[in-house]
């Protein structure tokens, strides 16, 4: 008989629960956005702060070496869903309040989650601003001569970088880095890991990365890796190459 008024008090307190539950969420966001506003919005490439950054360039940007579709889908829903999980895989942890660098390097320390999404986090932000529209030629100053004198001549550099991409087995990234002695070299590395993780084989700084998962390449190439891979030479930003260098360089107090 008093079945019913039982009843009625769960759905009460099943009705708050959810209210209270909205709200703490809708006060998290908040927050998360309040804090991220505070700081610089303007340092594109420090990645200090957890932020799913804009798409340096509109979709089409990298037309006809990366088609507008290829650009639109890679960023909006595969990116997303690395920053998106990335949050949710560090939610209620220190890592909330650490900054994605110190994450990335010590990623041996996190779960599986952690170091797949953050990766994919910070290596799609990478490689979205090391292309540009109209992208392409030759490194200059600096960076051209440390390509020469370490690979023989920039065509030896690209057929190097290019092979590292063709014969990444599966999905990855290939990668041009600077070794903690100032030498130039190339790497490829697995799923989202990348140079800077204290699991990789050979650690660096990177300089350059280009996406070899199939969903990089495939609306227009399909199964033809290699001609996206001759095709990513079109939109290289060699100026933020040559940025990154001098950075790097810089934090390794080498000149
Ligand atoms: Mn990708």
């Amino acid at each position: 008989m008093n079945k019913n008024p039982l009843t009625l008090k769960i759905i009460v307190f099943g009705f708050l629960a959810l209210q209270y539950s909205f709200i703490a969420k809708a006060q998290d966001t908040t927050k998360y956005l309040a804090k991220n506003d505070t700081k610089n919005q303007n340092n594109m490439s420090t990645m200090n702060k957890f932020e799913f950054k804009p798409l340096p360039y509109s979709y089409d940007a990298l037309e006809p070496s990366i088609d507008k579709q290829t650009v639109e889908i890679h960023y909006s829903k595969h990116h997303k869903a690395y920053f998106d999980n990335f949050m949710i895989a560090i939610k209620g942890t220190a890592m909330e309040s650490m900054d994605i660098m110190d994450i990335i390097r010590n990623i041996s320390k996190y779960p599986m989650a952690v170091r797949n999404n953050g990766g994919g986090y910070f290596n799609h932000t990478f490689y979205w601003e090391g292309m540009k529209a109209h992208g392409g030629g030759v490194p200059t100053g600096k960076l051209s001569e440390a390509v020469t004198k370490t690979f023989s001549s920039f065509d030896e550099f690209k057929k190097q970088f290019s092979d590292a991409g063709k014969t990444r087995f599966g999905s990855g990234w290939a990668w041009l880095c600077l070794d903690p002695k100032g030498t130039l070299f190339i790497c490829s590395t697995p799923n989202q890991d990348n140079p800077l993780m204290d699991i990789a084989e050979k650690k660096g700084i990177p300089l350059l990365t280009m996406d070899v998962w199939e969903h990089a390449y495939y609306l227009k190439y399909q199964n033809k890796r290699a001609d996206y891979i001759d095709a990513f030479w079109n939109v290289v930003n060699w100026e933020e190459v040559a940025r990154r260098y001098e950075t790097a360089l810089k934090s390794l107090k080498i000149k």
